[in-house]
């Protein structure tokens, strides 16, 4: 905020520098008039101030483009000012309808909390809580030992520790474990996750070399071995998160890697990326392998995702071997990657679910979306259908048609997920305009709706609409009515729409 200089009416030229004998009104007038007083106590006297300068600044530069004084219509000033500071005051954090179809969204920030980790956020945020403090020795403690044992009990390691993000876990990792010496990797695994995360990066970032093996398509045990030398640190696998390799491919297992590390006296690390504690299989979904099986294979560390298929909060979790996680804890990266306190209270009664996979599918949110039943979408669709084929008009014709949801954020890439969604298509002739065009009116609405043009139609898949929120949804496709003309005005400035699931 800029400090208020001492005349209120500092005279604002206008551009080019003419200047006309302004029948406006000054600012001093205008802010000590009765009806800027309501605006000066909710927004405060500085930045209604400085927004009743901008728009005098405005109101004199139009002045001076006319030829003709007098022919300028009365502004509305106080709706003006008001309507400014209103939109000044609007968060850029907006609420929005994820109905991409794709649940673990990196762009609209990928799992959604449950409950009880919302409470215990809540709670955090103005209390003060153990986050370093061991209670039972009355001294310092460390904000690890928060979630460690629950981490060990869920996954079978001995050990774990916790930091931003799952790159930085990896990071991290090499950081401290393989500084100035040899990463084996396989050609196969040296993935860009996105967003500029790639394995080799990473490793230059890290400070140690890599070493790669085997051709893109094929890697066999026998390459980690003739690559294995007085250079090497760490054997390493990587999850191949965001795509999928078929045809005359080779893998090595974990653990037959592992069992070659132990031979060699070498950690063996995987980067399983998004990383499940259970097996997805019981709930119909694709298998991925879990935490615990990489770690009972022999993996000596295993990092992973808090916000992908975990339903966390965003963090990276590192778990396996004690003597390797207190090395990872003394290194000084580890203090710059740490979690905040909040993280680590929705982290906590995430991971406590974990404890009762009885309830899992039912108050873990994201496995719950995940394994919503067809049927489910399907009558919510033929439910909402009617009111927005009515709010569109003829132009459009909406459909309540199967639609194939994804998991997202790099998790089973290629497994689609059976859903239904509201399919619109348009009428008019250049049909491709007309969805774009819908596509910015439901992105311009107070909570915008986010869907996915493809094939010719606009997809709006209800996976992630749950049934407490459509009655909301519903309401608000009324605006639709007279949205249209606010868009041509050019209210569709804003965000592209998201690229990156
Ligand atoms: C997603 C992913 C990462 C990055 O994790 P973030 O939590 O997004 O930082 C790293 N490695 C793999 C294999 C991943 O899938």
């Amino acid at each position: 905020m800029k400090p208020a200089p001492d005349s209120l009416d500092a005279e604002v030229p206008a551009p080019g520098g003419a200047r006309h004998p302004s029948p406006l009104p000054s600012v001093e007038q205008l802010l000590s008039d009765a009806r800027s007083a309501p605006l000066i106590a909710q927004y405060g006297r500085s930045q209604t101030l400085d927004t009743l300068r901008t728009l005098l600044a405005e109101a004199r530069a139009r002045w001076g483009a006319r030829a003709q004084p007098g022919s300028e219509p009365e502004i509305d000033i106080y709706g003006e000012l008001a309507e400014r500071l209103a939109q000044r005051a609007q968060s850029p954090i907006r609420r929005v309808y994820n109905l991409t179809g794709t649940v673990l969204h990196t762009n609209l920030g990928r799992a959604l909390l449950p409950h009880s980790a919302i409470e215990s956020v809540v709670a955090a945020l103005g209390t003060p809580i153990n986050l370093e403090f061991d209670l039972e020795r009355g001294e310092r403690g460390e904000r690890d030992t928060l979630v460690e044992s629950l981490l060990c009990e869920l996954t079978g390691a001995e050990a774990a520790t916790v930091v931003n993000n799952n790159a930085a876990a990896v990071l991290l990792m090499l950081g401290a474990l393989a500084p100035q010496r040899e990463v084996v990797v396989s050609r196969g695994e040296l993935v860009e996750i996105g967003g500029a995360f790639r394995i080799p990066d990473v490793m230059v970032q890290a400070g140690a070399q890599l070493r790669e093996v085997g051709t893109t398509n094929r890697t066999h045990l026998a390459d980690y071995e003739n690559a294995l030398g007085e250079h090497s640190a760490l054997l390493m696998k990587v999850h191949c998160s965001n795509y999928a390799l078929q045809g005359f491919t080779k893998s090595v297992d974990i653990a037959a890697l592992s069992a070659l590390g132990r031979a060699r006296d070498l950690p063996t690390v995987a980067d399983l990326g998004s990383g499940t504690l259970i097996d997805l299989a019981q709930y119909g979904l694709p298998r991925e392998p879990t935490v615990r099986e990489t770690i009972a294979a022999g993996a000596d560390l295993v990092t992973f995702s808090g916000d992908k298929l975990l339903g966390g909060p965003q963090a990276g979790l590192i778990v396996g071997r004690a003597d390797l996680i207190r090395k990872i804890k003394r290194h000084p990266l580890k203090r710059a990657l740490r979690v905040g306190k909040l993280t680590l209270a929705a982290l906590e009664p995430v991971l406590a679910l974990y404890r009762a996979p009885e309830f899992l599918a039912e108050k873990l949110t994201t496995l719950r979306l995940l394994t919503r039943p067809a049927a489910q979408m399907q009558a919510q669709a033929q439910a909402i259908a009617p009111t927005l084929g009515r709010v569109l008009g003829p132009e459009y014709r909406v459909e309540v048609e199967p639609v194939m949801s994804q998991i997202g954020s790099g998790a089973l890439p290629v497994d689609l997920l059976p859903s239904y969604g509201l399919v619109v298509h348009a009428l008019a002739r250049r049909s491709g305009q007309a969805l774009n065009h819908l596509e910015a009116r439901l992105r311009a609405l107070p909570q915008p709706v986010l869907g996915r043009i493809s094939k010719d139609a606009l997809r709006l898949d209800l996976r992630c609409l749950e049934i407490e929120q459509q009655a909301g949804f519903v309401a608000q496709l009324e605006r639709l009515c007279q949205s249209s003309s606010a868009i041509e005005a050019g209210a569709t400035r804003g965000g592209e729409p998201p690229v990156r699931p």
